[in-house]
């Protein structure tokens, strides 16, 4: 049986002290959930945010990270640094990194095989724009892009992977895919998995759906045969709101 994991996607959002109230007051709220809770913050409220969640059933996470260990990378923050300051989560390949910072399906796999060398878990995210989605082209895209992500990695290593679907037309514009066409999807993901990997390793692969969650759609969407929790943008940013998520069931 797989476990569903809650990660919310913070953005360029919460100062530090922002960061800190929010998770004093969501570790109460969600302490009794049998569910994973992530949290992928800033860079800037890592530190805090490890701290403040010693002791609680919350996990922390980065947004980005680089492929290398260290070096003339100006700005970059690697896989060994977010390690260190104890982040067990990472998010590679998120759409508006895809979009604005020309992230491609070859930096998302070498970021992959970096994140699992150390011990994060990665949270790899996939998905159609709304043009290949009436072109008819979903299931293609998304399987094609999950395929180059995990390309040269061992079954067991695939394992370790979360997958978020994450359909780009549902990110952050109130638009959610139905809970049937969602579920279909993350389907198509998991039978590729299988096709490459395995029957077995396909069946224990999280994968997550991402795209306008709302406390009133969690339930529906998380409830679905395939569906292992979701990722979650501009409602992870309410504290009421996120723990509502948390706490669908
Ligand atoms: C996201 O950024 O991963 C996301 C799903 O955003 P939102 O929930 O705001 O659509």
């Amino acid at each position: 049986m797989r476990r569903k994991v809650i990660a919310g996607n913070w953005k360029m959002n919460m100062l530090p002290n922002e960061a800190i109230e929010f998770i004093q007051s969501l570790a109460e709220k969600v302490k009794h959930s049998e569910h994973e809770v992530v949290l992928c913050v800033p860079y800037t409220d890592i530190f805090y945010s490890v701290l403040n969640t010693q002791g609680t059933n919350i996990k922390i996470g980065a947004q980005n990270m680089h492929w290398e260990e260290k070096g003339a990378y100006t700005g970059e923050v690697s896989a060994e640094m977010l390690k260190a300051v104890g982040v067990e989560y990472v998010i590679i390949g998120h759409s508006e990194r895809r979009q604005y910072f020309a992230e491609t399906d070859e930096t998302v796999n070498k970021k992959l095989k970096k994140a699992l060398s150390v011990g994060l878990k990665p949270i790899v995210c996939v998905g159609e724009t709304l043009e290949q989605r009436e072109q008819g082209i979903t299931i293609q895209v998304i399987t094609g892009q999950t395929e180059k992500a995990l390309d040269g990695l061992e079954p067991e290593q695939v394992e370790k992977v979360i997958i978020a679907y994450e359909p780009i037309w549902a990110i952050g514009t109130g638009k959610t895919a139905t809970k049937e066409d969602a579920n279909d999807a993350v389907r198509q993901i998991r039978k590729k998995i299988a096709e490459k990997y395995g029957q077995n390793t396909a069946n224990g692969v999280i994968i997550q759906y991402g795209g306008s969650v709302k406390a009133a759609n969690a339930k529906e969407l998380f409830e679905m045969s395939d569906i292992d929790g979701g990722l979650v943008g501009g409602a992870s940013l309410k504290v009421e709101e996120f723990s509502n998520i948390v706490n669908y069931n």
